[in-house]
């Protein structure tokens, strides 16, 4: 069962290196100051919104480096998350941090405090592209931080991002690749955006830095969300959370941005499968019939029902879609008469 996450937004705190596309104030939005009364009442209200529906709930600080910060900063916070895991209120707690602030010392502390994932801030495996960046360390301090915590026993997760200064899909294959060569137990992959106040909004207004296109985006993380579903690593964001700050105007200066980027990857493959399983429609069928899972019946369809037109103009037969709580997610059967076809997202190759 899939947590329900309460994010705390850091703002930045325990970096020692600014990284040049980030600008917590608009990822954040226009997240409180962390104090003990804003973490009860931020649990408060996402228990009361949860609907009584029972998940288990993990508080969560994102937006800095958590054991980058001084110790005092990190017992205060962990002591009032601890506390809401010993009165029942929330059942475990995870932290983001950067890969050189990893250490067995203070993985030792987090471990003490209840802390369960620790989700480490990665975002290439490529040092030229990590130096472009402005992050200050290297791949083999991701590789060494993730191989720690994973034998310190936390469940560990790696931002990745698409679309940095320096990167070619080359070189984002290459860290998908390598990532899955680690083999965390979870990834998160954010398209880099230009956020007003950054060193790449200075790049790009300078003409050294190009973002990607939406369709750019859309086609590698395509692969990467391929590659990660073959090695069941599962992909836990796709885009950027919408805050209120990212639809001021002047706030994203250029990039691949979309409210449900997630959504368009997901449609690309799900029109893939799909365009590999039409092949096996009798010449005579009056309509092709798949079965889907429910919460993939969207992805199916695709943005404005495009998929089904796609579909329907290069075959010529009507497509339709049935929910079917019984398909795992990822998954399309077709149904021909007394036969079933089907296909995963894990059978989809990733580089088209
Ligand atoms: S380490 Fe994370 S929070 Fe800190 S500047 Fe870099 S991207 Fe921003």
């Amino acid at each position: 069962m899939r947590p329900l996450i309460i994010p705390f937004f850091l703002r930045n705190r325990g970096c020692r290196h600014r990284c040049v596309f980030c600008n917590e104030r608009v990822i954040a939005g226009n997240a409180p100051p962390v104090t003990e009364d804003a973490m009860r009442r931020a649990v408060r209200e996402y228990l009361a919104s949860s609907g009584g529906r029972y998940r288990p709930a993990e508080i969560a600080f994102y937006g800095g480096s958590f054991t980058g910060m001084p110790l005092d900063e990190q017992m205060e916070l962990l002591g009032v998350a601890s506390a809401l895991i010993r009165e029942g209120a929330v059942q475990g707690i995870r932290i983001s941090t950067r890969p050189d602030d990893v250490d067995g010392e203070r993985l030792c502390l987090l471990a003490s405090m209840g802390v369960r994932t620790v989700e480490i801030g990665a975002q290439s495996m490529d040092d030229e592209v990590l130096r472009m960046s402005g992050r200050g360390h290297s791949a083999g301090d991701i590789r060494r931080a993730a191989a720690l915590c994973k034998a310190k026993g936390f469940e560990t997760g790696l931002h990745l991002m698409a679309g940095l200064p320096g990167q070619n899909r080359e070189s984002f294959e290459a860290t998908v690749a390598d990532v899955v060569r680690v083999a965390p137990d979870s990834v998160r992959i954010h398209p880099v955006l230009v956020f007003r106040d950054t060193e790449l909004a200075r790049l790009h207004a300078r003409g050294t830095y190009r973002p990607l296109s939406l369709d750019e985006a859309v086609t590698w993380c395509k692969g990467a969300l391929l590659s990660f579903a073959r090695a069941r690593i599962p992909v836990i964001r796709l885009g950027l959370q919408a805050t209120g700050e990212m639809r001021e105007e002047g706030c994203i200066l250029a990039g691949p941005w979309h409210p449900a980027f997630r959504g368009l990857v997901e449609a690309e493959i799900f029109r893939e499968m799909a365009w590999e399983l039409m092949d096996r429609v009798p010449s005579n069928a009056h309509e092709a019939v798949f079965h889907v899972a429910p919460a993939d019946l969207s992805s199916f369809h695709g943005p404005g029902g495009r998929n089904r037109l796609l579909l329907e103009s290069r075959f010529g037969v009507p497509v339709a879609a049935k929910p079917d709580p019984a398909i795992p997610r990822g998954t399309l059967k077709l149904q021909d008469g007394q036969r079933e076809h089907g296909t995963s997202i894990r059978e989809v190759s990733p580089r088209v």
